[in-house]
């Protein structure tokens, strides 16, 4: 049986994300002021995503090492320039005049602490952060069986590509994060959960629409006088816009690349992901193998199993087809419930018929655990509505 797909409703595109000032707390659920002395209403000069030169070039110390110091002291968590004992008064007080260490803040923590046993910290959780603009954007961190943490980071509040199994496409693209706002949702995950090792760009978003910003945001988290974060623990997530995919392959850091693909049926793909009538799978994959070809680099495929649409025969024959001539693995991800959608998630009968298949048809996969589904922080559940409760 087909599940019955929604209309793609166009007035949906381009509407503004959830604005704050739309925004009713429930009863205990105030904004948490943690950090709120580094945030200004208006926008400032924010300096957690810049790299040491550029702080160097904006505020202009007398001793350039000095511009050292502040980028190592705000990749180390200090969220006030009062933190930063090293520099002197007057250097403090000239950037506490006019700059900011973040333009942002987080506004409230989810925990799911499904798994956490005594004295150890959550698995998995997300948090909300108010924009200076009144956006509010989502991250999540997610935490394996080794207890090996990652961040899943937004690149733009809102989405404009309209996924229909994804609750940030319905809200439409509000506008493009910056590298600051990129940065900061790493540095507040890891001040809330502990060390994080590595860095999927899959949140909110589509990477490739920002992508000098991401590059920029990357190279500050690798830079080995900050969080060091190795590129190849960085993964960038892509809808699948075929030009940019080339483009990185010649421009990018060696970061890994994961594709939403979900069907390798260009006509049933078009009608879940409207970007595909744009980037067509033959297309896609043309991009793909010259992407391969410069990086030689296995490809992650996502491939999210919705119930009664992509999970028979001849979804696997087609996708099996796609994939001829790249390296690929796909990394299945049944279907994570949105309120309001009519899409279904498959039973377990139906992934374990459809990893049958792949097996039958030898093609690597994996299977990607619920994680964060409690706190709607799984894969396609991101939003900017933070009064969701769990
Ligand atoms: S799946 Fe990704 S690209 Fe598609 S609407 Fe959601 S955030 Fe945007």
């Amino acid at each position: 049986m087909k599940a019955s797909l929604p209309e793609i409703n166009s007035e949906s595109k381009n509407k503004p994300a959830y604005k704050a000032s739309e925004y009713t707390p429930l009863s205990g659920t105030n904004l948490e002021n943690k950090n709120e002395s580094t945030y200004k209403a208006s926008g400032c000069a924010s300096l957690s995503g810049m790299l040491p030169e550029e702080i160097l070039a904006a505020v202009k110390p007398d001793k350039p090492y000095r511009a050292n110091q502040i980028f190592k002291a705000i990749q180390s968590g200090a969220a006030d320039f009062s933190l930063m004992t090293t520099l002197p008064a007057s250097l403090i007080k000239s950037l506490c005049d006019n700059f900011c260490v973040t333009s942002s803040m987080v506004a409230k923590v989810f925990r799911d602490d499904t798994n956490a046993g005594a004295g150890r910290k959550p698995e998995n959780g997300k948090l909300s952060i108010l924009l200076h603009d009144k956006n509010i954007i989502e991250c999540v961190l997610l935490s394996d069986l080794k207890e090996r943490k990652t961040a899943c980071i937004s690149t733009q509040a809102g989405c404009a590509m309209g996924c229909l199994f994804c609750k940030t496409g319905e809200s439409g693209l509000a506008r493009d994060l910056t590298a600051s706002e990129i940065v900061d949702q790493f540095l507040f995950l890891e001040k809330e959960f502990g060390e994080i090792s590595n860095i999927v760009f899959m949140g909110m978003g589509e990477p490739l629409d920002n992508i000098e910003t991401l590059f920029k945001a990357a190279e500050v988290l690798n830079h080995k006088e900050g969080k060091g974060i190795g590129y190849r623990r960085m993964t960038l997530s892509t809808c699948g816009l075929a030009d940019k995919v080339a483009y990185i392959a010649d421009n990018g850091p060696p970061m890994r690349l994961a594709v939403s693909l979900n069907c390798g049926n260009q006509k049933k793909r078009e009608q879940v992901m409207p970007i595909a009538k744009k980037f067509d799978l033959a297309g896609l994959k043309e991009s793909l193998l010259y992407y391969q070809r410069k990086r030689g680099k296995r490809i992650t495929l996502e491939y999210v199993l919705i119930k009664g649409f992509n999970t028979d025969k001849d979804d696997v024959k087609s996708l099996r087809d796609f994939i001829q001539g790249l390296s690929v693995i796909v990394n299945i991800i049944p279907w994570n419930r949105v309120p309001g959608s009519s899409f279904q998630t498959p039973s377990q009968k139906e992934i374990d018929f459809f990893v049958k298949l792949l097996d039958a048809n030898q093609i690597s996969y994996s299977i990607r655990h619920k994680k964060a589904q409690k706190i709607r922080g799984a894969c396609g559940q991101l939003s900017s509505e933070t009064h969701y409760q769990p």
